[in-house]
């Protein structure tokens, strides 16, 4: 479980997220706002942090004046993507935001190196530095693009590796937020699968899930404490790797808070001809619901190609059958969820 170096950001500094932004006064100060706001469907909160919901794998999360982007990825409905050789999606759906609309950008998390998250716009388009917290095969690829197209600032964070995000937002308690990041694994392709998918796997990069542990340290930056936890799935199947997640985290004092599934049952070469799911179907999510047991479930990443074959209606099926209503919060594109990282008071 190597720990990768620490990174510090600091929001106050407001860079636009692409290069080409014009000047600095045109940046927008705010996502636009949001079509509704939910937040915990039976406790009381005090929010402090939120969570926009973009379209398929991309979310905008705020907090203490950082923001974190993950999984961008904004081309339009009809637009393509190509997914490796001979494999190809439709976009069915268009992003709450436009790209070049986006206020300043401080981080993104990306799952895995996959056009549908993270589009041929979004990687010419990208400041450069930018920091990008991403799998090593992701790495290899931003890293090395040559020619002043090289990100520059991408952080490699393998399954079970994990690196600490300061985050210089001048708290009036001494209380320092950060975020504790750690890798968790995922399969794009299941156990024990037949070897004659083999000649489609050069379509499918190796994917992370994510651990995100919001919290505050005290001002000696010494004890951090972990005010809410985030599990986002990334692209995977339910795979029996995931089984040690709940080990580690759930079951060993360390509730989940919220998790962001990646749901749809992405099935490729594409609907045409559906050979292969490499993203939980319904059935699927729900095993994964009652494996990590979060205190609340947010789907994502549903809809938004031709080749994601599962709908969502499917999930919320699921879901209330298993007797899950009050665990989980459906969100459409432009809505947001509200949530409170505990603890950055009483420091
Ligand atoms: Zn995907």
């Amino acid at each position: 479980m190597a720990t990768k170096p620490s990174i510090t950001i600091d929001p106050s500094k407001k860079q636009p997220p692409t290069r080409d932004h014009p000047e600095p006064s045109s940046l927008k100060q705010h996502l636009p706002p949001a079509k509704s706001t939910t937040s915990h469907p039976t406790k009381t909160t005090e929010n402090n942090a939120s969570l926009f919901f973009v379209g398929t794998a991309t979310t905008i999360l705020e907090w203490e004046g950082l923001r974190l982007m993950t999984d961008p990825n904004f081309l339009h409905a009809g637009d393509h993507v190509h997914l490796g050789p001979g494999v190809q999606g439709t976009r069915q759906t268009n992003p709450a935001v436009d790209l070049h609309d986006l206020p300043n950008i401080d981080l993104v998390l990306l799952s895995h190196y996959h056009a549908d998250h993270f589009d041929q716009e979004v990687e010419a388009s990208l400041r450069r530095d930018l920091p990008i917290i991403t799998t090593p095969h992701a790495h290899k690829h931003l890293a090395n693009k040559g020619h002043g197209e090289s990100f520059t600032a991408v952080h490699a964070v393998d399954a079970w590796e994990n690196m600490f995000v300061n985050v210089n937002a001048g708290t009036t308690s001494g209380a320092k937020p950060g975020i504790h990041v750690t890798g968790m694994p995922g399969k794009h392709v299941g156990d024990g699968l037949l070897a004659k998918a083999n000649d489609i796997l050069g379509a499918v990069p190796p994917t992370n899930g994510w651990m995100l542990e919001l919290g505050y340290s005290d001002s000696s930056n010494v004890n951090f404490e972990c005010g809410y936890r985030i599990y986002i799935s990334g692209d995977t199947l339910y795979v029996s790797d995931l089984e040690k997640i709940p080990e580690m985290y759930t079951h060993a004092g360390k509730p989940i808070d919220l998790m962001l599934i990646h749901l749809g049952g992405t099935t490729i070469p594409g609907p045409h001809m559906p050979l292969l799911m490499v993203t939980m179907d319904a059935k699927q999510g729900l095993q994964l619901v009652k494996l990590i047991q979060p205190e609340l479930t947010i789907p994502i990443h549903y809809d938004d190609y031709d080749v994601f074959m599962s709908p969502l209606a499917d999930f919320k099926a699921e879901m209330t059958k298993a007797g899950f209503d009050d665990k989980v919060v459906y969100l459409d594109r432009g809505d947001q969820f509200e949530f409170e990282v505990r603890g950055g008071k009483s420091t």
